[in-house]
């Protein structure tokens, strides 16, 4: 037996279990001293009614000879699918429902997806990132080029054409940094994989997040995407099913290449490993599209977008720059006084008992940047804001 050997080439993380370190030391020292966390990527907040119904509805069906479903079909049932599809309409964006796959998460398919590609592929992605795309492809072995994201560029890198890329992954909104693309940008970048026969793999997990019509809620909503974009979703942030575990990919029958078709191949793959999402997780994710499904997740993201408008109206106040909190739950700070990333995260949480996520960990543009979400409750961001202003401006 031989192992992956490039595994040992993936970094350890050590971000999250660093924080939880600091924290845990933190809270033992000063017992008495209420910590606020607005660090986290989870949502806090619910499943909302319409879903909570149609997962006891499920799971009454279950219950019955007559409507007990055993295996379903792997790609996901033809309700769910159908009203992806409606919904995607509702954007401009025309799909046929078998380009449309449902999974349990978009971190399982942004990993699976790189069956469909050999080795020998060069990869491009942006520092700072979401750590998945580099790690899924370092355990494949691929190249992996990386692309700057800075505050010249508002985090939101465009294509250099001296370099040469066949896997370029791109998040928008993004995670870490809150930017997000304008749907003209996006057009350059699938020019760019166009003429490059690339693919773009395309995150859009945050995509229910954006309120500006400048700005794309889908890849499809540019010209040309059809035919070189696969696109990731998730029910985790858009509905809370963090925990339920929910998300679709689209893998449009127009991307072709040496006589194969990735939607025929996806398919193949996921029928092959993968047994599908269970029938009550998806009668739970189908309720997000009805009437009122819509309307209950609407208020939920309203709390969360609020939740951001206040942490970037703190930033304006405090004269710090930062990209997102309009379109995204993600703020991204340049940390004052010139601190680096780590400084500046023992700082807050000495000073304001306040816990965000260093930039530097999620590449070495991050360095000297700060994440705070918006993920947490109304009263713990207004107390966390009031608590930063007080510290940054005694
Ligand atoms: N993509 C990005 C950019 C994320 O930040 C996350 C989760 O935080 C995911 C994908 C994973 O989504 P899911 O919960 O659907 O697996």
């Amino acid at each position: 037996m031989k192992f992956n050997t490039n595994f040992k080439n993936i970094a350890e993380s050590y971000l999250f279990s660093d924080i939880a370190h600091r924290v845990n030391a933190y809270t033992a020292a000063h017992p008495d001293k209420k910590v606020l966390r607005l660090g986290i990527g989870d949502v806090t907040l619910p499943l909302v009614p319409s879903v909570i119904e149609a997962l006891h509805g499920a799971v009454d069906e279950m219950a019955h000879k007559e409507t007990f479903k055993g295996y379903g079909p792997e790609q996901g049932y033809a309700f769910l699918k159908d009203s992806i599809n409606g919904a995607y309409a509702r954007k401009g964006v025309q799909l046929e429902s078998d380009e449309i796959f449902i999974s349990d998460g978009a971190k399982s398919d942004l990993g699976n997806i790189l069956d469909l590609f050999d080795r020998d592929n060069t990869v491009l992605v942006p520092d700072p990132v979401y750590p998945v795309y580099v790690d899924t492809n370092t355990m494949a072995g691929r190249k992996i080029i990386f692309m700057d994201a800075t505050a010249e560029n508002g985090f939101l890198p465009m294509p250099d054409y001296s370099v040469d890329a066949d896997i370029i992954y791109l998040c928008s909104p993004n995670n870490p940094t809150g930017a997000a693309y304008t749907k003209a940008q996006l057009k350059k970048w699938v020019d760019y994989a166009l003429k490059k026969q690339a693919v773009i793999l395309y995150d859009a997990a945050y995509e229910c997040f954006v309120t500006d019509d400048s700005l794309a809620r889908s890849v499809y909503q540019v010209e040309g995407a059809k035919k070189c974009a696969v696109e990731f979703c998730s029910f985790s942030k858009t509905a809370g099913f963090t925990g339920t575990r929910c998300g679709y990919t689209v893998v449009p029958k127009s991307i072709e290449a040496d006589g194969l078709s990735a939607n025929k191949m996806w398919l193949r793959r996921q029928t092959t490993k993968f047994n599908g999402v269970p029938y009550i997780v998806q009668k739970g994710a189908a309720a997000v599209f009805t009437e009122q499904g819509e309307r209950e997740i609407k208020k939920n993201i309203a709390v969360y977008q609020e939740n951001a408008r206040i942490i970037a109206e703190c930033m304006d106040e405090l004269g710090i720059w930062y990209t997102g909190g309009k379109n995204s739950p993600y703020i991204w700070l340049k940390c004052p006084g010139g601190m680096g990333s780590w400084e500046f995260f023992d700082y807050l949480l000495d000073g304001a008992q306040v816990v965000g996520t260093p930039g530097a960990g999620f590449g070495k543009n991050g360095e000297g940047f700060f994440r705070l979400t918006a993920f947490g409750s109304r009263e713990v961001t207004e107390e966390a804001v009031a608590r930063i202003k007080k510290l940054l401006t005694e």
